[in-house]
Protein backbone atom coordinates (compact mmCIF):
# COMPACT_ATOMS: atom_id res chain seq x y z
CA UNK A 1 0.00 0.00 0.00
CA UNK A 2 1.59 3.47 -0.89
CA UNK A 3 -0.38 6.47 0.85
CA UNK A 4 0.97 10.00 -0.31
CA UNK A 5 0.26 13.34 -0.17
CA UNK A 6 1.23 16.02 -2.53
CA UNK A 7 2.10 19.71 -1.62
CA UNK A 8 3.26 22.84 -3.03
CA UNK A 9 2.65 26.47 -3.71
CA UNK A 10 -0.19 27.56 -6.02
CA UNK A 11 0.45 26.60 -9.41
CA UNK A 12 3.46 24.33 -8.34
CA UNK A 13 1.97 21.73 -10.88
CA UNK A 14 -0.24 19.42 -8.21
CA UNK A 15 -2.71 18.89 -10.54
CA UNK A 16 -0.73 17.56 -13.64
CA UNK A 17 2.13 15.54 -11.66
CA UNK A 18 -0.88 13.92 -9.41
CA UNK A 19 -2.72 13.47 -12.55
CA UNK A 20 0.40 10.93 -13.88
CA UNK A 21 1.34 9.74 -10.46
CA UNK A 22 -2.12 8.49 -9.59
CA UNK A 23 -2.05 6.34 -13.53
CA UNK A 24 1.46 5.02 -13.17
CA UNK A 25 1.37 4.05 -9.49
CA UNK A 26 -2.20 2.67 -9.79
CA UNK A 27 -3.28 5.24 -6.62
CA UNK A 28 -6.46 6.39 -6.50
CA UNK A 29 -6.22 10.67 -6.42
CA UNK A 30 -8.31 12.10 -4.02
CA UNK A 31 -8.59 16.05 -4.86
CA UNK A 32 -9.93 17.17 -1.29
CA UNK A 33 -11.32 20.42 -3.01
CA UNK A 34 -13.65 18.19 -5.51
CA UNK A 35 -14.40 15.28 -2.80
CA UNK A 36 -16.16 18.27 -0.68
CA UNK A 37 -17.91 19.83 -4.14
CA UNK A 38 -19.14 16.33 -4.86
CA UNK A 39 -20.12 15.35 -1.32
CA UNK A 40 -22.28 18.96 -0.98
CA UNK A 41 -24.27 18.50 -4.94
CA UNK A 42 -24.83 14.84 -4.01
CA UNK A 43 -26.51 15.80 -0.44
CA UNK A 44 -24.82 13.25 1.82
CA UNK A 45 -24.63 13.73 5.69
CA UNK A 46 -21.35 15.37 5.15
CA UNK A 47 -22.55 17.41 2.43
CA UNK A 48 -25.57 18.54 4.08
CA UNK A 49 -23.58 19.97 7.09
CA UNK A 50 -20.84 21.43 5.39
CA UNK A 51 -23.45 23.35 2.72
CA UNK A 52 -24.47 24.92 5.89
CA UNK A 53 -21.17 26.28 6.30
CA UNK A 54 -20.13 26.83 2.57
CA UNK A 55 -23.70 28.65 1.64
CA UNK A 56 -22.90 31.34 4.45
CA UNK A 57 -19.17 31.79 2.87
CA UNK A 58 -17.94 30.21 5.81
CA UNK A 59 -14.73 27.43 5.80
CA UNK A 60 -15.58 24.21 6.21
CA UNK A 61 -14.03 23.50 10.03
CA UNK A 62 -10.94 21.01 9.54
CA UNK A 63 -12.76 18.04 11.13
CA UNK A 64 -15.33 17.85 8.76
CA UNK A 65 -13.15 17.95 5.59
CA UNK A 66 -10.64 15.12 7.12
CA UNK A 67 -13.81 13.30 7.63
CA UNK A 68 -14.68 13.62 3.82
CA UNK A 69 -10.87 12.48 3.16
CA UNK A 70 -11.94 9.58 5.52
CA UNK A 71 -14.58 8.43 3.23
CA UNK A 72 -12.70 9.05 0.11
CA UNK A 73 -9.73 6.57 1.12
CA UNK A 74 -12.05 4.23 2.57
CA UNK A 75 -12.83 2.18 -0.49
CA UNK A 76 -9.48 1.55 -3.01
CA UNK A 77 -10.89 -1.63 -3.85
CA UNK A 78 -8.57 -1.99 -7.29
CA UNK A 79 -6.11 0.74 -6.21
CA UNK A 80 -2.71 -0.13 -4.59
CA UNK A 81 -3.22 3.39 -2.52
CA UNK A 82 -3.66 6.82 -2.38
CA UNK A 83 -2.42 10.08 -2.94
CA UNK A 84 -4.28 13.37 -1.71
CA UNK A 85 -3.82 16.46 -3.33
CA UNK A 86 -4.11 18.79 -1.45
CA UNK A 87 -4.36 18.72 2.40
CA UNK A 88 -2.92 18.87 5.44
CA UNK A 89 -2.82 22.82 4.08
CA UNK A 90 -2.59 24.22 7.79
CA UNK A 91 -1.60 22.56 11.34
CA UNK A 92 -4.84 22.45 12.28
CA UNK A 93 -5.59 19.61 9.30
CA UNK A 94 -2.60 17.79 9.98
CA UNK A 95 -3.57 17.72 13.67
CA UNK A 96 -7.22 16.34 12.46
CA UNK A 97 -5.40 13.59 10.57
CA UNK A 98 -3.62 11.76 12.89
CA UNK A 99 -4.95 8.57 12.31
CA UNK A 100 -4.13 8.78 8.46
CA UNK A 101 -0.66 6.73 8.24
CA UNK A 102 1.23 9.39 5.75
CA UNK A 103 4.41 6.95 4.04
CA UNK A 104 5.97 10.63 2.01
CA UNK A 105 4.67 13.56 1.10
CA UNK A 106 5.78 14.64 -2.12
CA UNK A 107 6.85 18.65 -1.79
CA UNK A 108 7.01 20.43 -5.53
CA UNK A 109 9.20 23.40 -4.43
CA UNK A 110 8.94 26.67 -6.73
CA UNK A 111 10.86 29.97 -5.08
CA UNK A 112 10.26 31.66 -7.93
CA UNK A 113 6.57 33.25 -7.48
CA UNK A 114 7.09 35.15 -10.79
CA UNK A 115 6.88 31.95 -12.10
CA UNK A 116 3.95 30.75 -10.44
CA UNK A 117 1.83 33.57 -11.21
CA UNK A 118 2.28 33.28 -15.12
CA UNK A 119 1.64 30.16 -15.12
CA UNK A 120 -1.60 30.12 -12.64
CA UNK A 121 -2.67 33.50 -15.36
CA UNK A 122 -1.88 31.39 -18.54
CA UNK A 123 -3.98 27.36 -16.89
CA UNK A 124 -6.71 25.57 -18.19
CA UNK A 125 -8.48 22.61 -16.06
CA UNK A 126 -10.56 19.77 -18.01
CA UNK A 127 -13.77 19.64 -15.20
CA UNK A 128 -14.36 15.77 -16.57
CA UNK A 129 -10.67 14.11 -16.81
CA UNK A 130 -8.65 16.56 -14.57
CA UNK A 131 -6.12 17.16 -16.99
CA UNK A 132 -4.43 20.53 -16.48
CA UNK A 133 -3.36 22.72 -19.56
CA UNK A 134 -2.52 25.81 -20.72
CA UNK A 135 -4.29 28.95 -22.83
CA UNK A 136 -0.68 28.97 -24.95
CA UNK A 137 -0.93 25.42 -25.95
CA UNK A 138 -4.80 24.75 -26.08
CA UNK A 139 -6.51 28.29 -27.50
CA UNK A 140 -9.66 26.58 -28.94
CA UNK A 141 -10.18 25.34 -25.05
CA UNK A 142 -10.99 21.42 -25.91
CA UNK A 143 -9.04 19.10 -23.34
CA UNK A 144 -6.90 17.08 -25.44
CA UNK A 145 -7.65 13.65 -23.38
CA UNK A 146 -11.53 13.16 -23.41
CA UNK A 147 -12.68 16.90 -25.30
CA UNK A 148 -14.55 18.53 -22.95
CA UNK A 149 -14.51 22.52 -22.80
CA UNK A 150 -11.61 23.27 -20.51
CA UNK A 151 -12.03 25.79 -17.71
CA UNK A 152 -10.40 28.41 -15.99
CA UNK A 153 -10.15 27.78 -12.24
CA UNK A 154 -12.46 30.56 -11.21
CA UNK A 155 -9.85 31.63 -8.47
CA UNK A 156 -6.82 31.47 -11.09
CA UNK A 157 -6.87 35.78 -10.61
CA UNK A 158 -3.46 37.75 -10.00
CA UNK A 159 -5.88 39.42 -6.24
CA UNK A 160 -6.36 35.48 -5.45
CA UNK A 161 -2.96 34.47 -6.07
CA UNK A 162 -1.21 36.88 -4.17
CA UNK A 163 -3.77 35.57 -1.24
CA UNK A 164 -2.97 32.25 -1.87
CA UNK A 165 0.90 32.60 -2.07
CA UNK A 166 0.65 34.24 1.67
CA UNK A 167 -1.66 31.39 2.91
CA UNK A 168 0.68 28.84 1.94
CA UNK A 169 3.70 30.32 3.40
CA UNK A 170 1.74 30.99 6.82
CA UNK A 171 -0.16 27.85 7.22
CA UNK A 172 1.46 24.89 4.83
CA UNK A 173 5.12 25.51 4.82
CA UNK A 174 4.62 25.21 8.86
CA UNK A 175 2.80 21.70 8.01
CA UNK A 176 6.00 20.79 5.19
CA UNK A 177 8.34 21.64 7.86
CA UNK A 178 6.51 19.32 10.49
CA UNK A 179 6.74 16.74 8.23
CA UNK A 180 10.17 17.22 7.38
CA UNK A 181 11.48 16.38 11.26
CA UNK A 182 9.42 12.91 10.45
CA UNK A 183 11.74 12.37 7.51
CA UNK A 184 9.07 11.71 4.97
CA UNK A 185 9.50 14.67 2.91
CA UNK A 186 10.29 13.60 -0.93
CA UNK A 187 11.42 17.13 -1.96
CA UNK A 188 11.60 18.05 -5.91
CA UNK A 189 12.61 21.07 -7.87
CA UNK A 190 9.22 22.17 -9.92
CA UNK A 191 10.96 25.32 -11.11
CA UNK A 192 12.37 22.71 -13.97
CA UNK A 193 10.53 21.97 -17.32
CA UNK A 194 7.12 19.80 -16.39
CA UNK A 195 8.99 16.65 -17.72
CA UNK A 196 12.33 16.64 -15.60
CA UNK A 197 9.83 17.35 -12.83
CA UNK A 198 8.24 14.11 -13.64
CA UNK A 199 11.19 12.62 -13.91
CA UNK A 200 12.54 13.92 -10.83
CA UNK A 201 9.18 12.99 -9.25
CA UNK A 202 9.55 8.74 -10.18
CA UNK A 203 13.12 9.03 -9.57
CA UNK A 204 13.29 9.84 -5.93
CA UNK A 205 9.63 7.76 -5.44
CA UNK A 206 11.13 4.96 -6.72
CA UNK A 207 14.33 5.32 -4.00
CA UNK A 208 11.74 6.04 -1.29
CA UNK A 209 9.17 3.38 -1.97
CA UNK A 210 12.65 1.24 -2.66
CA UNK A 211 14.08 2.06 1.46
CA UNK A 212 10.75 1.68 3.18
CA UNK A 213 10.04 -1.81 1.72
CA UNK A 214 13.37 -2.78 3.19
CA UNK A 215 12.15 -1.62 7.11
ZN1 LIG B 1 -10.52 15.95 -20.24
Amino acid sequence: MIRLVILGAPGSGKGTHTYKIAKQYNLKHVVVGDAVKAEIRNKTKLGKIMYEYTSVGKFVPSDIVIDVLKSQVKDLEGFDGYIIDTAPINLEQKEAMKDFIIDGVIWLKVENYDMLRERILNRLICPKCRRVTTKSKHPEKICPCCGATLEQRYDDNEETFQKRIAQYEEKTLPVIREYQKQGIVIEINAEQEKKDVYAEICDKLNKFLEEKLKV
